[in-house]
C-alpha cells in the first residue's frame, strides 16, 4: 500500500489533489481513499490530506502516519510542524518552495530524499492564482510512478469541466499539471550519519491535558482571538494604495480577521492578524488594495 500526505492551508487545494490522485487511481483499477484532516475551520488554517492506494482492498481508516511520501504545498508549515514525522525513509519530501534542498534540510527532520521546487511561481504564471496543488501534482506523479499522468490529466479535466466554466480555465490547469511535470527540480539524497544525528527542534506551544481544560473546552475569556496571531498563516499580503482609497469602509467591514483599522484617517492593515484571504482586495470598489507574494517588499 502507498500512503501520501498532503500540509497545506485550508484553501490551497490539498484535499482536491488528495482526490484527483485517488481518482486517477480508481481508473488503474487500484482501490484508494481520499481524506482531509482540518484543524480550525477557517479558511488558512493548517490542514492535512491523506492518501492511500493499493492493489487490495484498504482495511484502515485511520489518518496517515508513516507515508511514503510528503508533499508541503505550503512551506510556512515546516516553521512549526514536523511533517517528516513518520515519514518512511526510503520515501521523500516534495515541497513547494524557492528555497534549496540544503535550506529546507535544516527544517525539517528527515534523512532521505527531499525535493524543492517553485510551484508556486508556475501557477502564478499561468493561472494567476498561487494554486500550486496542481502544479505539485504533476511532479509528484513523474516522481512517484504512482499513477498515469494521462490518467490524471482525464480526471483533472473532468473534475475541472464541473467546476469552472471558463474553457481557457480548465485549459491553464491542465497546462499546469503538465508543466509540473516536464518541470526539473531540486533533489538531495540521503545525508551522512552526522548530519543524520543532528537534533532539530520544533516551537510547539505547550497544550493543556483534558484534566486542565475545561469541561466542552470552555472559553471563559472574552476577546482571546487576538492572542492568535493569524498573520502566520499568510502567503500573500494586501499592499493599500493610500492615493486611491477613498475610505468607503468596505474592507474594514468585510475583513474577516478584523485586521484592517481606520488609524489617523487612513487604511492600515494589523499584519499580525491578516491572514492574506484577499478578501478586501475583491472588495475594494476602486482597486485600492492589491495582494502581493508574501515575500516580496
Ligand atoms: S487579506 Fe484583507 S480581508 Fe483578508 S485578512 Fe488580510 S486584511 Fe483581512
Ligand atoms: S475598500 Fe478600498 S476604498 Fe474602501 S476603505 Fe478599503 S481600501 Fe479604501
Amino acid at each position: 500500500m502507498y500512503e501520501i500526505s498532503f500540509y497545506a492551508r485550508a484553501g490551497q487545494g490539498a484535499k482536491s489533489a488528495a482526490q484527483f490522485l485517488a481518482e486517477s487511481a480508481i481508473k488503474e483499477g487500484k482501490f484508494v481513499q481520499a481524506f482531509p484532516n482540518y484543524g480550525p475551520a477557517r479558511q488558512g488554517a493548517p490542514m492535512q490530506a491523506f492518501v492511500r492506494i493499493s492493489r487490495r482492498p484498504i482495511k484502515i481508516h485511520s489518518a496517515v502516519v508513516s507515508p511514503q511520501v510528503v508533499v508541503v504545498i505550503d512551506p510556512s508549515l515546516l516553521d512549526f510542524i514536523d511533517v517528516a514525522k513518520g515519514l518512511d525513509k526510503q520515501g521523500f519530501v516534495l515541497v513547494n518552495t524557492s528555497l534549496t534542498v540544503e535550506q529546507i534540510r535544516k527544517k525539517i527532520s528527515f534523512v532521505g530524499k527531499i525535493y524543492t521546487f517553485d510551484a508556486s511561481s508556475i501557477a502564478l504564471e499561468l493561472l494567476k492564482k498561487n494554486f500550486a496543488n496542481v502544479v505539485l501534482l504533476g511532479q509528484l506523479v513523474k516522481l512517484s510512478k504512482i499513477v498515469k499522468l494521462e490518467n490524471l490529466l482525464l480526471v483533472a479535466k473532468k473534475k475541472f469541466s464541473h467546476k469552472l466554466l471558463d474553457q481557457q480555465l480548465i485549459t491553464a490547469n491542465l497546462t499546469a499539471i503538465k508543466s509540473g511535470y516536464q518541470a526539473i527540480i531540486n533533489s538531495g539524497r540521503g545525508i551522512s550519519n552526522s548530519q543524520r544525528n543532528k537534533k532539530i527542534t520544533f516551537k510547539t506551544d505547550k497544550l493543556k491535558n483534558w484534566r486542565e481544560v475545561l469541561p466542552g473546552g470552555l472559553i471563559t475569556q472574552a476577546g482571546n482571538a487576538t492572542k492568535y496571531q493569524t498573520g502566520n498563516w499568510r502567503d500573500q499580503r494586501p499592499i493599500v494604495d493610500h492615493n486611491k482609497c477613498i475610505k468607503c469602509m468596505a474592507c474594514v467591514n468585510l475583513c474577516p480577521e478584523h485586521a484592517i483599522h481606520l488609524v489617523n484617517g487612513k487604511i492600515v492593515i494589523d499584519y499580525k492578524h491578516c491572514k492574506g484571504c484577499g478578501i478586501c482586495a475583491t472588495t475594494c470598489p476602486v482597486k485600492a488594495i492589491k495582494m502581493i507574494k508574501e515575500n516580496k517588499k
